[in-house]
């Protein structure tokens, strides 16, 4: 398969040439029809498989319509550590070169200050650890009712680190007409059940 033929926009399909990729790697071309079909996606994949754009490019495409407003993230991405949730801001801040958007980590270790002024002035992309995400809603400053896309990335490493329960409070607190997309390199147990609870008939991928 061709990226050209996967329903990407042409602004994404101009950034993911500038970034010199010739051909989607097996979970690209998996993922991002389904995506772009609005389905919900568990994903069997281990980090070095392209997994990150598979749900970035599609996610692109999608912001193209409509806009961001106060306090009211239209995506949200849960990261089990810091390190990986810039890994992944920097994932969109290079395939989002053609599009205007407003991306926010929320993260521990950073001002509270600057992300909630961030958050007032709207964002489409929010990209946070549990733990901070929830202290934020709790005092007020985050509004979920405006998340069209959940992406739970790297679940069985927020299972070691015993973010479940945080996880299942947000899933919670969304609009059940979101679209949800699952990430884990393993499905214990206890993944399968999140899935089972807080995702609609999803398409699973393997790679
Ligand atoms: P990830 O699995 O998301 O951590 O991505 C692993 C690495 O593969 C990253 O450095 C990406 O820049 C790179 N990458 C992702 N998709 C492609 C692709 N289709 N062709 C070549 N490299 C890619």
């Amino acid at each position: 398969p061709r990226f050209s033929d996967l329903g990407l926009s042409e602004k994404v399909l101009a950034a993911v040439s500038a970034a010199g990729y010739l051909t989607p790697t097996p979970i690209q071309a998996q993922a991002i029809p389904i995506v772009l079909e609005l389905r919900d996606i568990v994903g069997v994949a281990q980090t070095g498989t392209g997994k990150t754009a598979s749900f970035v490019l599609p996610m692109l495409t999608r912001l193209e319509k409509g806009r961001a407003r106060a306090r009211m993230p239209r995506t949200l991405i849960l990261e089990p550590t810091r390190e990986l949730a810039a890994q992944v801001e920097e994932n969109f801040n290079k395939y989002g070169i053609n599009h205007k958007l407003t991306v926010a980590l929320l993260i521990g270790g950073v001002s509270l200050d600057e992300q909630v002024k961030k958050l007032d002035r709207g964002v489409d992309v929010l990209i946070a650890t549990p733990g901070r995400l929830l202290d934020l809603f709790e005092r007020g400053r985050i509004l979920m009712n405006g998340v069209e896309i959940l992406v739970i990335d790297e679940a069985d490493r927020m299972l070691d680190m015993g973010f479940i329960p945080d996880i299942e409070r947000i899933c919670k607190m969304l609009p059940p007409s979101r679209q949800t997309m699952m990430f884990s390199a393993t499905m214990p147990p206890e993944i399968k059940r999140l899935a089972d609870t807080f995702l609609r008939d999803p398409k699973r991928i393997e790679t």
